[in-house]
């Protein structure tokens, strides 16, 4: 199985650097580059129109050394099977640095759900899992949401997995609704993480979280969880831009009325008690941490030159591009990887998995302790590794999960 794509072409990259600092072997190295199955799907569907509509959809199997592969499904017109394969490869290695026993998985369908009704979306779910659904389950794959994906969506798929296997199954998916099995903290969990990543890093760098000025690239999930929770812990958040446009307060940002305000608006551009800034002068602030938390390659060259913050956390998945993460560590600026910055969302779901399985669930506090704890474990992991190698953080949560996943890979042998 061959995959030349850019997308994970990328992800090559990303991992030849570290596979080389950890001298892997070439057995092992050919084996984690090549994913290990890759489902391709056609779902037909009754549109409202009354005309069948036939959609392409992918599950990525990428890695279940660790255990079962775990992963979102995003529903997209730009979906790729070179994308999807990419994003599964990214989540065995984000699952490996998390130390959590899960291998990496991804799904998407190429539809724009913009564009369909409840009952079409429904039903295109309901047929999706149809046919992957010898591939899923509790113990082999455990889908979640992902873009334009939601709880409903998960319910739906739980709902249609427990009506093929004759019984109540709930930890075939996670990201539920409480109700159905969710667990308690998984909304601000990746916000949660951002927040713990954000104050190991400051610790580390030597000065404190308490009165540290924060800027936050996206108001979303990720975004405003992390705002809140930076805040809580004593930071101020001067800045924050999202797809419309940008709110700049020195003295720091009433999070509470912005909320209130894009509630209302559903965009943070215009919010009265603030100066209007752009992305770019977003990233060109003087500001302790910067929190890329909306989209991908948004750190390019053409803005990284101007960044003055002393880290970067990656709260979004792939934000800095790979010359621009060069720039700023030639720059001595510290950048958190995504797969160890945002792993507190993949962690929670962890727990979820866990609680259903086990049929008895924790407390909102319980939850966030035992996060604390991962993301802790995991920061230092990085850090250990990044000093003792001399090498950037995003080289080094690469070297640890790659270890980690080939370290098992040995011990368990080659069954042929
Ligand atoms: P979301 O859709 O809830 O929020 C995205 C935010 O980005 C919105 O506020 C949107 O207005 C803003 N945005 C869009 N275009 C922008 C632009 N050009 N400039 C500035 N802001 C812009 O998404 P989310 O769940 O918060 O996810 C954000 C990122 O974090 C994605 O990369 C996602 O893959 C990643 N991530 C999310 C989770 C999770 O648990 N939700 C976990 C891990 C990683």
């Amino acid at each position: 199985m061959t995959i030349h794509g850019p997308v994970f072409s990328a992800m090559l990259q990303e991992f030849d650097g570290a596979a080389r600092l950890l001298n892997l072997e070439s057995g092992i190295w050919k084996i984690l580059t090549h994913p290990k199955r890759q489902i391709t799907v056609s779902c037909p569907v009754l549109m409202d129109n009354g005309e069948i509509e036939v959609f392409t959809g992918y599950r990525v199997q990428y890695n279940i050394t660790l255990g079962p592969a775990k992963g979102g499904i995003r529903y997209h017109p730009d979906v790729t099977l070179d994308e999807v394969t990419a994003l599964a490869a990214w989540m065995t290695w984000k699952c490996a640095v998390a130390h959590i026993p899960f291998g990496g998985g991804k799904g998407g369908i190429i539809c724009d759900p913009t564009r369909m009704s409840r009952r079409e979306l429904e039903a295109l779910t309901r047929r999706y899992v149809a046919e992957i659904i010898d591939a899923i389950g509790p113990e082999k794959d455990v889908p979640a949401p992902d873009v334009n994906t939601n709880d409903q969506v998960m319910a739906w798929i739980m709902d249609t997995y427990s009506m093929h296997v004759g019984h109540t199954e709930t930890a075939v998916v996670t990201g539920k609704p409480l109700e159905l099995g969710g667990s308690l903290g998984r909304k601000e969990a990746t916000g949660r993480g951002v927040m713990i990543a954000t104050r190991e890093a400051a610790t580390h760098l030597g000065f404190d979280i308490k009165g540290a000025r924060i800027a936050i690239q996206g108001f979303g999930n990720v975004g405003s969880m992390s705002a809140r929770l930076l805040q809580e812990a004593g930071a101020t958040i001067v800045a924050i831009t999202d797809w419309k446009g940008g709110v700049y307060n020195a003295s720091g940002l009433d999070l509470a009325a912005l909320s209130e305000y894009v509630r209302q608006h559903n965009t943070v551009a215009g919010f009265p008690q603030a100066e209007a800034l752009t992305n770019d002068q977003l990233f060109a602030l003087e500001v302790d941490v910067l929190v890329p938390a909306a989209l991908e390659n948004q750190i390019t060259m053409e803005n990284a030159p101007s960044i003055r913050a002393k880290v970067i956390v990656e709260g979004a998945n792939g934000p800095t591009r790979p010359d621009a993460h060069m720039h700023l560590h030639e720059r001595g600026i510290m950048v958190v990887p995504d797969i160890l910055a945002n792993s507190g969302g993949v962690t929670t779901s962890y727990f979820e998995w866990v609680q259903n399985r086990y049929g008895y669930f924790w407390t909102e506090q319980e939850v966030n302790d035992r996060l604390e704890h991962k993301m802790c474990e995991a920061f230092n992991a990085v850090l250990k590794t990044a000093t003792k190698f001399n090498v950037d953080l995003r080289t080094a949560a690469y070297m640890v999960a790659i270890d980690r996943v080939a370290a098992v890979t040995r011990v368990r042998g080659m069954y042929a």
